[in-house]
């Protein structure tokens, strides 16, 4: 991670109770820093994808869910909760639960397991020293 990320700091103990007075050191011994670490606006990224793709003729289902995945003369049919789509070529963006949308069309597995998570993002602990 060091070689691809320029400037990132491994922080413990006082170090890391400076920067996150709220943190319990004894559960969460070590983090990791980078000062030049940016926000982006997640939203508007997205947003010029979509349109960006719109553009270009694409639709867009959303709220659809892909139930099965069976192929007939060289076409792929994504059966969904929207309805059939019929398909020349799939890609498999399903993230964390790529491997059970591949299990549909019984291709092997990449051992992706959705797990739960927890993030804090705020400026609190740089502007209000709590
Ligand atoms: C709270 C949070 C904060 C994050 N912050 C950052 C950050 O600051 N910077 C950063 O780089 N990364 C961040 N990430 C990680 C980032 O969101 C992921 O790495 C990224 O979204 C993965 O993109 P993806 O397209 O592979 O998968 P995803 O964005 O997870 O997209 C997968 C999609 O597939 C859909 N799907 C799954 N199964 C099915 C199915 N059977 N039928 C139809 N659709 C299905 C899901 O609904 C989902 O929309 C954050 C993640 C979380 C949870």
């Amino acid at each position: 991670m060091k070689n691809e990320v320029n400037n990132l700091q491994l922080l413990e103990g006082d170090e890391l109770r400076s920067l996150v007075p709220v943190i319990d050191t004894d559960i969460y011994t070590s983090g990791i820093f980078e000062k030049d670490a940016m926000d982006i606006d997640t939203h508007a990224v997205h947003q010029g994808y979509i349109n960006g793709f719109l553009g270009k003729g694409g639709t867009l289902f959303t709220n659809c869910n892909v139930n099965s995945i069976t192929r007939h003369n060289n076409i792929w049919c994504v059966d969904t909760t929207q309805g059939k789509i019929f398909v020349p070529m799939i890609i498999n963006a399903a993230g964390a639960w790529a491997d059970q949308v591949a299990s549909l069309v019984k291709v092997g597995n990449i051992n992706l397991e959705p797990k739960k998570r927890t993030y804090c993002n705020c400026d609190l602990f740089f502007h209000s020293g709590v």
